[in-house]
Protein backbone atom coordinates (compact mmCIF):
# COMPACT_ATOMS: atom_id res chain seq x y z
CA UNK A 1 0.00 0.00 0.00
CA UNK A 2 2.84 2.57 0.38
CA UNK A 3 4.78 3.98 -2.03
CA UNK A 4 7.84 6.37 -2.26
CA UNK A 5 7.56 8.42 -4.59
CA UNK A 6 9.67 8.97 -7.88
CA UNK A 7 9.83 12.75 -7.99
CA UNK A 8 13.54 12.42 -8.21
CA UNK A 9 13.76 10.11 -11.30
CA UNK A 10 11.00 12.19 -12.72
CA UNK A 11 13.19 15.24 -12.48
CA UNK A 12 16.40 13.57 -13.77
CA UNK A 13 14.27 12.14 -16.69
CA UNK A 14 12.81 15.42 -17.75
CA UNK A 15 16.35 16.81 -17.21
CA UNK A 16 18.00 14.62 -19.75
CA UNK A 17 15.02 15.30 -22.07
CA UNK A 18 15.88 19.45 -21.47
CA UNK A 19 19.43 18.00 -22.24
CA UNK A 20 18.43 16.57 -25.32
CA UNK A 21 16.14 19.20 -26.83
CA UNK A 22 18.76 21.69 -26.05
CA UNK A 23 21.10 19.93 -27.88
CA UNK A 24 19.12 18.94 -31.26
CA UNK A 25 17.85 22.24 -30.97
CA UNK A 26 21.29 23.80 -30.78
CA UNK A 27 22.80 21.41 -33.40
CA UNK A 28 20.32 22.34 -35.60
CA UNK A 29 20.55 26.54 -35.14
CA UNK A 30 24.58 26.25 -35.25
CA UNK A 31 24.00 28.47 -38.24
CA UNK A 32 26.99 30.75 -37.51
CA UNK A 33 25.15 34.09 -36.81
CA UNK A 34 23.21 32.43 -34.21
CA UNK A 35 24.55 31.48 -30.39
CA UNK A 36 23.23 31.61 -26.75
CA UNK A 37 24.88 30.03 -23.82
CA UNK A 38 23.97 29.78 -20.36
CA UNK A 39 26.57 30.50 -17.27
CA UNK A 40 26.76 28.13 -15.07
CA UNK A 41 27.16 28.95 -11.13
CA UNK A 42 30.13 26.72 -9.69
CA UNK A 43 32.82 27.54 -7.23
CA UNK A 44 36.01 29.51 -8.86
CA UNK A 45 37.80 31.08 -6.26
CA UNK A 46 38.95 30.34 -2.75
CA UNK A 47 37.24 33.25 -1.20
CA UNK A 48 33.97 32.41 -2.42
CA UNK A 49 34.24 28.95 -1.23
CA UNK A 50 34.16 30.36 2.20
CA UNK A 51 30.49 31.59 1.94
CA UNK A 52 27.15 31.05 0.92
CA UNK A 53 28.27 32.37 -2.47
CA UNK A 54 30.44 29.53 -3.21
CA UNK A 55 28.09 28.02 -5.40
CA UNK A 56 27.04 31.09 -7.04
CA UNK A 57 30.14 32.36 -8.03
CA UNK A 58 30.19 32.12 -12.05
CA UNK A 59 31.67 29.51 -14.64
CA UNK A 60 29.94 29.21 -18.02
CA UNK A 61 29.07 26.44 -19.99
CA UNK A 62 27.98 26.97 -23.75
CA UNK A 63 23.80 25.30 -24.38
CA UNK A 64 24.92 26.56 -27.82
CA UNK A 65 27.73 28.20 -30.11
CA UNK A 66 29.34 28.77 -33.31
CA UNK A 67 31.18 25.38 -33.39
CA UNK A 68 30.20 22.61 -31.11
CA UNK A 69 34.11 21.85 -31.05
CA UNK A 70 35.38 24.78 -29.48
CA UNK A 71 35.17 26.33 -26.16
CA UNK A 72 35.50 30.47 -26.17
CA UNK A 73 38.10 31.88 -24.24
CA UNK A 74 36.07 33.56 -21.11
CA UNK A 75 37.57 35.81 -18.31
CA UNK A 76 35.29 35.62 -15.01
CA UNK A 77 33.05 38.29 -14.97
CA UNK A 78 31.59 40.40 -11.74
CA UNK A 79 29.89 38.70 -9.39
CA UNK A 80 26.39 37.32 -10.37
CA UNK A 81 24.20 38.84 -7.43
CA UNK A 82 25.35 42.49 -8.32
CA UNK A 83 24.53 41.63 -12.12
CA UNK A 84 21.05 40.34 -11.16
CA UNK A 85 20.60 42.74 -8.60
CA UNK A 86 19.89 40.91 -5.69
CA UNK A 87 21.53 39.45 -2.89
CA UNK A 88 21.87 35.86 -3.45
CA UNK A 89 23.20 35.19 -0.07
CA UNK A 90 19.98 35.87 1.65
CA UNK A 91 18.64 33.15 -0.45
CA UNK A 92 19.57 29.99 1.05
CA UNK A 93 20.18 26.49 -0.95
CA UNK A 94 18.28 24.76 -1.76
CA UNK A 95 15.86 27.91 -1.58
CA UNK A 96 13.30 26.50 0.11
CA UNK A 97 11.05 29.54 1.48
CA UNK A 98 7.76 29.41 3.49
CA UNK A 99 5.04 31.89 1.93
CA UNK A 100 3.55 32.13 5.78
CA UNK A 101 5.52 33.30 8.43
CA UNK A 102 4.14 30.58 10.91
CA UNK A 103 5.80 28.77 9.00
CA UNK A 104 8.65 27.89 11.48
CA UNK A 105 6.55 27.11 14.05
CA UNK A 106 5.01 23.82 12.25
CA UNK A 107 6.74 20.94 11.07
CA UNK A 108 8.81 20.63 13.73
CA UNK A 109 9.88 17.17 14.64
CA UNK A 110 8.67 15.79 11.37
CA UNK A 111 11.00 14.38 8.70
CA UNK A 112 9.72 14.24 5.49
CA UNK A 113 11.85 11.89 4.18
CA UNK A 114 10.71 9.23 7.47
CA UNK A 115 7.68 9.11 5.97
CA UNK A 116 5.68 6.27 3.97
CA UNK A 117 4.33 8.41 1.03
CA UNK A 118 0.95 7.39 -1.16
CA UNK A 119 0.97 10.04 -4.39
CA UNK A 120 -2.06 10.53 -6.41
CA UNK A 121 -2.56 11.88 -9.57
CA UNK A 122 -5.53 14.20 -8.88
CA UNK A 123 -8.22 13.18 -11.78
CA UNK A 124 -11.59 15.37 -13.39
CA UNK A 125 -14.34 14.37 -10.82
CA UNK A 126 -11.35 13.53 -7.55
CA UNK A 127 -12.87 15.56 -4.31
CA UNK A 128 -10.79 15.51 -1.05
CA UNK A 129 -12.69 13.24 0.37
CA UNK A 130 -12.47 10.85 -2.62
CA UNK A 131 -8.82 11.35 -2.13
CA UNK A 132 -8.60 10.43 1.37
CA UNK A 133 -10.51 7.80 1.02
CA UNK A 134 -8.72 6.62 -1.93
CA UNK A 135 -5.62 6.83 0.72
CA UNK A 136 -7.23 4.94 3.24
CA UNK A 137 -8.26 7.51 5.33
CA UNK A 138 -11.33 8.21 7.15
CA UNK A 139 -13.43 11.21 6.86
CA UNK A 140 -12.76 12.67 10.42
CA UNK A 141 -9.35 12.26 9.95
CA UNK A 142 -10.18 15.02 7.13
CA UNK A 143 -12.10 17.06 9.13
CA UNK A 144 -8.88 17.37 11.62
CA UNK A 145 -7.20 18.68 8.57
CA UNK A 146 -9.83 20.69 7.63
CA UNK A 147 -10.59 22.18 10.75
CA UNK A 148 -6.99 23.12 11.71
CA UNK A 149 -4.97 26.25 11.47
CA UNK A 150 -3.56 28.39 8.51
CA UNK A 151 -4.69 27.63 5.30
CA UNK A 152 -6.65 24.82 5.32
CA UNK A 153 -9.70 25.39 3.34
CA UNK A 154 -6.92 25.89 0.20
CA UNK A 155 -6.67 22.31 0.50
CA UNK A 156 -10.32 21.77 -1.33
CA UNK A 157 -8.98 23.98 -4.34
CA UNK A 158 -8.02 20.81 -6.53
CA UNK A 159 -7.20 21.01 -10.39
CA UNK A 160 -6.95 17.59 -12.20
CA UNK A 161 -3.62 17.36 -13.25
CA UNK A 162 -1.82 18.22 -10.00
CA UNK A 163 -0.95 15.89 -7.40
CA UNK A 164 -1.14 15.45 -3.92
CA UNK A 165 1.01 13.04 -1.50
CA UNK A 166 -0.13 11.74 1.96
CA UNK A 167 2.82 11.15 4.58
CA UNK A 168 2.38 8.37 7.38
CA UNK A 169 4.54 7.85 10.30
CA UNK A 170 5.77 4.33 11.62
CA UNK A 171 2.49 3.71 12.76
CA UNK A 172 0.87 3.92 10.06
CA UNK A 173 -0.77 7.48 11.27
CA UNK A 174 -1.09 10.52 8.80
CA UNK A 175 1.52 13.14 9.50
CA UNK A 176 1.44 14.57 6.25
CA UNK A 177 -0.38 16.06 2.93
CA UNK A 178 1.16 18.11 0.64
CA UNK A 179 -1.11 19.43 -2.52
CA UNK A 180 1.44 20.28 -5.21
CA UNK A 181 -0.41 23.37 -7.15
CA UNK A 182 2.89 23.67 -8.96
CA UNK A 183 6.62 23.62 -9.90
CA UNK A 184 7.19 26.02 -7.24
CA UNK A 185 4.28 26.13 -4.69
CA UNK A 186 3.02 23.60 -2.62
CA UNK A 187 0.50 23.39 0.06
CA UNK A 188 1.40 21.47 3.18
CA UNK A 189 -1.21 20.70 6.21
CA UNK A 190 1.39 19.17 9.02
CA UNK A 191 0.48 17.35 11.99
CA UNK A 192 0.97 19.27 15.08
CA UNK A 193 0.27 18.43 18.84
CA UNK A 194 -3.34 19.99 18.90
CA UNK A 195 -3.99 19.54 15.36
CA UNK A 196 -3.02 20.11 11.82
CA UNK A 197 -1.23 23.44 10.49
CA UNK A 198 -1.49 24.22 6.41
CA UNK A 199 0.59 26.68 5.05
CA UNK A 200 1.88 27.36 1.69
CA UNK A 201 5.67 26.67 0.90
CA UNK A 202 7.44 28.44 -1.98
CA UNK A 203 10.80 27.82 -3.90
CA UNK A 204 12.81 29.97 -5.50
CA UNK A 205 14.04 28.81 -8.65
CA UNK A 206 18.02 29.46 -9.56
CA UNK A 207 19.03 32.13 -11.82
CA UNK A 208 21.46 31.70 -14.26
CA UNK A 209 22.28 34.30 -17.08
CA UNK A 210 22.22 33.36 -20.31
CA UNK A 211 23.33 35.60 -23.55
CA UNK A 212 22.00 34.94 -27.17
CA UNK A 213 22.72 36.75 -30.44
CA UNK A 214 21.11 36.53 -33.59
CA UNK A 215 21.22 38.28 -36.92
CA UNK A 216 17.91 38.90 -38.97
CA UNK A 217 17.88 36.92 -42.00
CA UNK A 218 14.01 35.93 -43.15
CA UNK A 219 11.91 37.55 -39.86
CA UNK A 220 12.50 38.32 -36.56
CA UNK A 221 10.95 35.54 -34.78
CA UNK A 222 13.04 33.06 -36.93
CA UNK A 223 16.23 34.82 -35.62
CA UNK A 224 15.03 34.83 -32.25
CA UNK A 225 13.93 31.01 -32.51
CA UNK A 226 17.35 30.19 -33.77
CA UNK A 227 19.20 31.97 -30.82
CA UNK A 228 17.25 30.12 -28.70
CA UNK A 229 15.11 32.69 -27.28
CA UNK A 230 11.36 31.55 -26.09
CA UNK A 231 8.14 33.06 -26.25
CA UNK A 232 8.79 35.22 -23.25
CA UNK A 233 11.99 36.79 -23.74
CA UNK A 234 11.34 37.51 -27.67
CA UNK A 235 8.57 39.28 -26.66
CA UNK A 236 10.42 41.60 -23.94
CA UNK A 237 13.18 42.13 -26.69
CA UNK A 238 10.58 43.64 -29.13
CA UNK A 239 8.66 45.29 -26.57
CA UNK A 240 12.10 47.02 -25.04
CA UNK A 241 13.20 48.32 -28.58
CA UNK A 242 9.34 48.41 -30.13
CA UNK A 243 8.98 52.31 -28.96
CA UNK A 244 12.48 53.07 -31.25
CA UNK A 245 12.37 50.39 -34.14
CA UNK A 246 8.94 49.29 -35.73
CA UNK A 247 9.28 45.84 -35.22
CA UNK A 248 6.54 45.01 -38.49
CA UNK A 249 7.87 47.36 -41.05
CA UNK A 250 11.48 48.83 -39.71
CA UNK A 251 13.38 45.89 -39.98
CA UNK A 252 15.93 44.83 -42.40
CA UNK A 253 18.28 42.10 -43.69
CA UNK A 254 21.22 41.92 -41.58
CA UNK A 255 19.54 43.70 -37.97
CA UNK A 256 20.98 41.87 -34.72
CA UNK A 257 20.41 41.40 -31.09
CA UNK A 258 22.57 40.55 -28.37
CA UNK A 259 20.55 39.90 -25.18
CA UNK A 260 21.62 39.11 -21.59
CA UNK A 261 18.65 37.20 -20.13
CA UNK A 262 17.95 35.00 -17.11
CA UNK A 263 17.16 31.74 -16.98
CA UNK A 264 15.19 29.67 -14.15
CA UNK A 265 16.18 26.44 -13.14
CA UNK A 266 14.24 24.21 -10.63
CA UNK A 267 16.09 20.58 -9.95
CA UNK A 268 18.65 21.27 -12.35
CA UNK A 269 15.44 21.14 -15.21
CA UNK A 270 15.40 24.83 -16.59
CA UNK A 271 11.24 26.06 -16.14
CA UNK A 272 11.43 29.40 -17.23
CA UNK A 273 12.79 32.55 -18.32
CA UNK A 274 13.17 35.27 -16.32
CA UNK A 275 14.06 39.07 -17.13
CA UNK A 276 16.29 40.89 -19.71
CA UNK A 277 19.07 42.82 -18.19
CA UNK A 278 20.83 44.26 -20.86
CA UNK A 279 19.92 43.97 -24.97
CA UNK A 280 21.33 45.59 -27.82
CA UNK A 281 19.81 46.00 -31.10
CA UNK A 282 21.26 46.98 -34.39
CA UNK A 283 18.28 48.33 -36.86
CA UNK A 284 19.77 49.64 -40.37
CA UNK A 285 23.41 50.05 -39.13
CA UNK A 286 21.68 52.01 -35.79
CA UNK A 287 22.32 50.33 -32.61
CA UNK A 288 20.12 50.82 -29.66
CA UNK A 289 21.00 49.78 -26.21
CA UNK A 290 18.95 49.13 -23.30
CA UNK A 291 19.49 47.71 -19.56
CA UNK A 292 17.27 47.28 -16.77
CA UNK A 293 16.98 49.46 -13.76
CA UNK A 294 15.01 49.14 -10.75
CA UNK A 295 14.30 52.06 -8.66
CA UNK A 296 14.46 52.13 -4.79
CA UNK A 297 10.32 51.83 -4.58
CA UNK A 298 11.07 48.65 -7.03
CA UNK A 299 9.84 50.24 -10.24
CA UNK A 300 11.41 48.41 -13.52
CA UNK A 301 12.32 49.94 -16.54
CA UNK A 302 14.60 49.40 -19.64
CA UNK A 303 17.13 52.95 -20.38
CA UNK A 304 20.10 53.68 -22.68
CA UNK A 305 23.29 53.67 -20.79
CA UNK A 306 22.66 57.15 -20.70
CA UNK A 307 19.82 56.94 -18.74
CA UNK A 308 17.57 58.36 -21.23
CA UNK A 309 14.40 56.17 -21.37
CA UNK A 310 13.23 53.80 -24.21
CA UNK A 311 9.61 54.63 -23.72
CA UNK A 312 7.80 57.40 -25.05
CA UNK A 313 5.52 58.80 -22.61
CA UNK A 314 2.54 57.91 -24.15
CA UNK A 315 1.62 54.61 -26.51
CA UNK A 316 0.86 55.69 -29.90
CA UNK A 317 -2.31 53.54 -30.25
CA UNK A 318 -4.55 52.62 -26.67
CA UNK A 319 -5.58 48.92 -28.25
CA UNK A 320 -5.50 46.17 -29.95
CA UNK A 321 -7.30 47.35 -32.80
CA UNK A 322 -8.38 45.67 -36.14
CA UNK A 323 -8.28 49.13 -38.50
CA UNK A 324 -8.25 52.69 -38.10
CA UNK A 325 -11.93 52.98 -39.73
CA UNK A 326 -11.90 57.11 -39.35
CA UNK A 327 -8.87 59.51 -39.54
CA UNK A 328 -8.35 62.43 -37.78
CA UNK A 329 -10.09 65.49 -40.04
CA UNK A 330 -10.67 68.85 -39.11
CA UNK A 331 -12.75 69.32 -42.41
CA UNK A 332 -14.94 65.46 -42.08
CA UNK A 333 -18.55 65.72 -42.89
CA UNK A 334 -19.57 63.39 -39.53
CA UNK A 335 -21.82 59.94 -40.89
CA UNK A 336 -24.29 60.05 -38.85
CA UNK A 337 -25.05 63.57 -38.31
CA UNK A 338 -24.26 64.10 -42.14
CA UNK A 339 -22.89 67.78 -41.71
CA UNK A 340 -19.51 69.05 -41.70
CA UNK A 341 -17.79 68.28 -38.36
CA UNK A 342 -14.30 68.09 -37.71
CA UNK A 343 -13.04 64.49 -36.85
CA UNK A 344 -11.26 65.47 -33.50
CA UNK A 345 -9.36 62.26 -32.59
CA UNK A 346 -8.76 58.62 -34.57
CA UNK A 347 -11.16 55.39 -34.27
CA UNK A 348 -10.35 52.76 -34.30
CA UNK A 349 -12.57 49.28 -34.66
CA UNK A 350 -12.04 46.39 -32.56
CA UNK A 351 -13.68 43.97 -31.36
CA UNK A 352 -16.81 44.73 -28.11
CA UNK A 353 -14.92 44.30 -25.44
CA UNK A 354 -11.30 45.11 -26.64
CA UNK A 355 -9.51 46.78 -23.27
CA UNK A 356 -8.74 50.34 -23.67
CA UNK A 357 -5.48 51.32 -22.33
CA UNK A 358 -4.17 54.71 -20.65
CA UNK A 359 -1.73 56.11 -23.29
CA UNK A 360 0.18 57.29 -20.68
CA UNK A 361 0.74 57.97 -17.02
CA UNK A 362 -2.10 60.68 -15.62
CA UNK A 363 -5.11 61.44 -13.36
CA UNK A 364 -8.79 60.33 -14.38
CA UNK A 365 -10.52 64.25 -14.98
CA UNK A 366 -13.94 62.37 -16.15
CA UNK A 367 -15.65 59.22 -16.27
CA UNK A 368 -19.59 59.69 -17.63
CA UNK A 369 -21.62 60.01 -20.58
CA UNK A 370 -20.99 62.50 -23.49
CA UNK A 371 -23.83 63.46 -25.58
CA UNK A 372 -23.07 61.67 -28.78
CA UNK A 373 -19.25 60.32 -27.86
CA UNK A 374 -21.37 57.96 -25.36
CA UNK A 375 -19.58 56.52 -22.04
CA UNK A 376 -16.16 58.70 -22.59
CA UNK A 377 -12.91 58.57 -19.64
CA UNK A 378 -10.69 61.58 -19.83
CA UNK A 379 -7.29 61.44 -18.54
CA UNK A 380 -4.93 64.40 -17.58
CA UNK A 381 -0.99 63.88 -18.27
CA UNK A 382 0.34 66.79 -17.25
CA UNK A 383 2.60 69.33 -19.19
CA UNK A 384 -0.74 70.14 -21.00
CA UNK A 385 -1.20 66.85 -22.81
CA UNK A 386 -4.81 64.93 -22.63
CA UNK A 387 -6.56 62.07 -24.16
CA UNK A 388 -9.74 61.48 -24.79
CA UNK A 389 -11.37 57.62 -25.02
CA UNK A 390 -15.12 57.10 -26.17
CA UNK A 391 -17.93 55.23 -27.30
CA UNK A 392 -17.20 53.13 -24.84
CA UNK A 393 -18.89 49.71 -23.27
CA UNK A 394 -18.05 50.19 -20.18
CA UNK A 395 -15.05 51.32 -17.80
CA UNK A 396 -12.70 49.48 -15.67
CA UNK A 397 -14.47 49.11 -12.42
CA UNK A 398 -14.22 51.42 -10.00
CA UNK A 399 -12.47 53.94 -12.15
CA UNK A 400 -12.95 57.01 -10.78
CA UNK A 401 -12.30 60.99 -11.30
CA UNK A 402 -9.19 62.04 -9.30
CA UNK A 403 -8.00 58.69 -9.83
CA UNK A 404 -4.03 58.30 -11.24
CA UNK A 405 -3.70 55.64 -13.38
CA UNK A 406 -0.29 54.31 -15.38
CA UNK A 407 0.77 54.00 -18.97
CA UNK A 408 -0.94 50.76 -20.12
CA UNK A 409 -3.18 50.09 -17.71
CA UNK A 410 -6.85 49.37 -18.95
CA UNK A 411 -9.47 51.92 -18.16
CA UNK A 412 -11.97 50.55 -19.78
CA UNK A 413 -13.60 48.36 -22.70
CA UNK A 414 -14.21 49.04 -26.35
CA UNK A 415 -18.47 49.08 -26.86
CA UNK A 416 -20.42 51.74 -29.69
CA UNK A 417 -22.22 53.71 -26.79
CA UNK A 418 -23.28 57.19 -27.88
CA UNK A 419 -23.69 57.84 -32.08
CA UNK A 420 -21.48 54.92 -33.43
CA UNK A 421 -22.01 53.43 -36.76
CA UNK A 422 -20.17 49.90 -34.92
CA UNK A 423 -18.13 49.14 -31.98
CA UNK A 424 -14.69 51.45 -32.08
CA UNK A 425 -12.22 53.31 -29.95
CA UNK A 426 -12.35 57.31 -30.60
CA UNK A 427 -9.26 58.09 -29.26
CA UNK A 428 -8.13 62.12 -28.83
CA UNK A 429 -4.92 63.46 -28.19
CA UNK A 430 -4.72 67.24 -27.16
CA UNK A 431 -1.98 69.81 -26.37
CA UNK A 432 -3.29 72.72 -24.37
CA UNK A 433 -6.91 71.49 -24.93
CA UNK A 434 -6.21 71.63 -28.85
CA UNK A 435 -6.80 68.28 -30.73
CA UNK A 436 -3.75 66.85 -32.40
CA UNK A 437 -3.68 64.11 -34.85
CA UNK A 438 -3.10 60.59 -32.27
CA UNK A 439 -1.26 58.64 -35.15
CA UNK A 440 1.03 61.48 -35.91
CA UNK A 441 1.53 63.96 -33.05
CA UNK A 442 5.59 63.64 -31.77
CA UNK A 443 4.68 61.59 -28.66
CA UNK A 444 7.46 63.07 -26.11
CA UNK A 445 9.76 60.59 -24.40
CA UNK A 446 9.31 58.97 -20.79
CA UNK A 447 11.54 60.87 -18.19
CA UNK A 448 14.92 60.04 -17.96
CA UNK A 449 16.88 59.14 -14.74
CA UNK A 450 16.93 61.93 -12.07
CA UNK A 451 20.44 63.60 -11.75
CA UNK A 452 20.20 62.57 -8.54
CA UNK A 453 19.62 58.65 -8.87
CA UNK A 454 22.42 58.29 -11.85
CA UNK A 455 25.59 57.11 -9.32
CA UNK A 456 23.28 54.57 -8.36
CA UNK A 457 21.88 54.31 -11.95
CA UNK A 458 25.58 53.74 -13.08
CA UNK A 459 26.11 51.00 -10.38
CA UNK A 460 23.33 49.17 -11.26
CA UNK A 461 23.20 49.35 -15.10
CA UNK A 462 27.35 49.44 -15.68
CA UNK A 463 27.87 45.62 -14.77
CA UNK A 464 25.09 44.54 -16.75
CA UNK A 465 26.02 46.33 -20.11
CA UNK A 466 29.79 45.65 -19.39
CA UNK A 467 28.94 42.13 -19.61
CA UNK A 468 26.68 41.88 -22.52
CA UNK A 469 29.10 43.85 -24.59
CA UNK A 470 31.95 41.42 -23.15
CA UNK A 471 29.68 38.76 -24.45
CA UNK A 472 29.39 40.23 -27.85
CA UNK A 473 32.86 41.08 -28.25
CA UNK A 474 33.69 37.23 -27.75
CA UNK A 475 31.46 35.97 -30.22
CA UNK A 476 32.65 38.47 -32.87
CA UNK A 477 35.84 37.31 -32.16
CA UNK A 478 34.97 33.54 -32.71
CA UNK A 479 33.14 34.28 -35.74
CA UNK A 480 36.11 35.84 -36.94
CA UNK A 481 37.84 33.13 -36.42
CA UNK A 482 35.54 30.42 -38.20
ZN1 LIG B 1 -14.33 59.36 -33.76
Amino acid sequence: MLRQFPGTHIAALAGLTALIGVTLLVSQGSNQSQTSKTFDVAPVSPVAQNSQTATQAEQYSHAGMVSPARTLAYAAPPDLQSLLGVNLENVPEPQISAADAEQDASGEGIREEALEWQRFTIERGDSLSSLFTDAGLSHQEMYRVLNGEGKPDKLSRLRAGREIEFGFDDNGKLSMVVLHNSRTTKLKAVRQDKGFHTYEEMREPKVELAYATGDIQTSYILAANRAGLGTKVRNQLSRIFGWRVDFSRDLRKGDRFGVLYEKQYLDGEMIGHGRILAATFTNKGETYSAALYTDSEGNSDYYTPQGESLRKAFLRTPLQYQRVSSHFDMNRRHPILNRVRPHEGTDFAASPGTPVKASGDGRVTYVGRDGGYGKTVRIDHGNEVSTVYSHLRSYKRGLRRGETVQQGEVIAYVGMSGLATGPHLHYEYRVSGQPRNPLHVSLPDADPIPEDRMAEFQAQTNPRLARLSEEDNSFQIALAEE
